[in-house]
C-alpha cells in the first residue's frame, strides 16, 4: 500500500532525526503532502499512528499533514497552478512542484 510506505517512511525519518539529537520524546512532524503526490493525508495519520504505537518514544507523537497546492509553468510564461490547461495559450503546464512529501519540522523533546 502506497499511503503505508509514505507513513512509515515519515516515521522512520522522525526516528532518526530524533536518535541523532538524542530526543526523549517526539512531540510533533509537520509534513507537506503536494496535491499531485496522489496520496490521502487522513490515510497517512491513521497509518503512521498504528505504526508508532509500539514506540515509547513516539507516545504523544502528532503528525500533520499539510496539503499544498501544485505549481506549474508553461513554455508561453505562465505560471500558476492550473495543472491540466494553460490559462494563456491552452498548452499543457509543466509541474513544478506538488508530487513530493517533504518534512518540513519535527519537534522533540530532549533530556537536559
Ligand atoms: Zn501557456
Amino acid at each position: 500500500m502506497h499511503e503505508y510506505s509514505i507513513a512509515y517512511d515519515l516515521y522512520a525519518t522522525a526516528r532518526t532525526a530524533a536518535r541523532e539529537h538524542k530526543a526523549t520524546k517526539v512531540m510533533k512532524i509537520n509534513v507537506e503532502v503536494g496535491k499531485m503526490a496522489m496520496v490521502n493525508p487522513d490515510q497517512v495519520v491513521f497509518l503512521f499512528d498504528t505504526i508508532k504505537e509500539e514506540d515509547p518514544l513516539f507516545r504523544e507523537a502528532v503528525l500533520d499533514c499539510r496539503e499544498t497546492e501544485p505549481e506549474t509553468r508553461c513554455l508561453c510564461g505562465y505560471a500558476g497552478s492550473e495543472i491540466y490547461v494553460c490559462p494563456k495559450c491552452g498548452a499543457l503546464p509543466e509541474l513544478v512542484k506538488g508530487r513530493e512529501i517533504v518534512v518540513t519540522n519535527i519537534e522533540i523533546d530532549v533530556e537536559d
